[in-house]
């Protein structure tokens, strides 16, 4: 069974696995899952590449001050 939902970004080669209950986890190549506003902040609004996966603003919600940058990354 494949309930798992998992996309790659091409502009920003991040993997985004939808679980089956809905939710958006944003799996960078290092570091611990983040969300979409994490990845939109910290990726998707620098790489303005077609084909981006990331900027549709209702999936990306709301983001929040923290979600630009993590402290010691
Ligand atoms: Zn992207």
């Amino acid at each position: 069974m494949s309930q798992n939902n998992l996309q790659v970004c091409p502009a920003c080669n991040v993997k985004i696995l939808t679980l089956p209950r809905g939710e958006d986890k944003v799996l960078f190549s290092v570091g611990p899952a983040a969300t979409r506003a994490m990845l939109w902040a910290r990726v998707c609004q620098y790489a303005q590449k077609p084909g981006c996966i990331n900027k549709n603003k209702d999936a990306i919600g709301e983001i929040k001050p923290s979600d630009y940058y993590e402290p010691g990354i």
